[in-house]
């Protein structure tokens, strides 16, 4: 597994492991929107190192609607396009995990997020709670698992800690929400497990289990 750093390297367009930033999207796939209509925030995009069970080489993209921020609730068998279909008591489909193999790079950044790097490296045992990709997950409360709607159990592919803040652009409004002004966080900053169809029945065929 490997613990995600963020950097205080301004990120460029290209660049593949970032929060903020140019997304890296799959040939005819769109910035995806909220159910609200507006475009998603990126939070952040990382290339899975390739000896990650399941995910290695995938490219994996984080997104969450810039003003409906919320825990996310579902049933164990997810329902089919559960990634674009409000569930648990939620107003709007308000969040977005990405997976593909592809590289175009959006035309603009995002507009929320500073863009910057991120750095990956080997983790130890003593990161188990940290923002990070592969390996299994740090449960806070009793460990969860999902059923994708095309019958696959969800496999574990990161987990962001809770109250993690993804700095804003100086110009970016206040979160809602928020735990920290400079800050956006994912989920109200609850414990965030992101979990994925390993059968890649779908580019969003992804699951983000909250604790706290
Ligand atoms: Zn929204
Ligand atoms: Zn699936």
């Amino acid at each position: 597994m490997y613990v995600i750093e963020m950097t205080s390297e301004p990120a460029v367009a290209g660049d593949r492991d970032t929060v903020g930033g140019r997304p890296i999207l799959e040939t005819e796939q769109s910035w995806p929107d909220c159910t609200c209509g507006r475009r998603m925030a990126l939070f952040f995009q990382i290339d899975v190192p390739a000896d990650v069970p399941h995910f290695g080489g995938e490219h994996l993209l984080v997104f969450q609607c810039p003003i409906h921020n919320d825990a996310a609730f579902g049933p164990r068998r997810l329902p089919e396009r559960y990634w674009e279909t409000p569930l648990g008591g939620n107003e709007t489909a308000f969040w977005r995990i990405l997976r593909h193999r592809g590289g175009v790079v959006a035309a603009s950044p995002d507009d929320i997020i500073q863009p910057l790097r991120l750095a990956l490296r080997p983790s130890g045992p003593d990161d188990e709670w940290d923002f990070r990709v592969g390996g299994h997950p740090a449960w806070i409360q009793e460990p969860e698992d999902h059923i994708c709607a095309c019958g696959a159990d969800l496999e574990f592919l990161a987990q962001i800690p809770e109250n993690l803040g993804f700095p804003k652009r100086p110009e970016a409004p206040e979160q809602i929400d928020t735990f920290d002004f400079d800050a956006y966080g994912l989920c109200l900053g609850n414990m965030a497990y992101l979990f994925a169809c390993p059968r890649r029945c779908d580019a969003a065929a992804a699951w983000p289990i909250n604790q706290h």
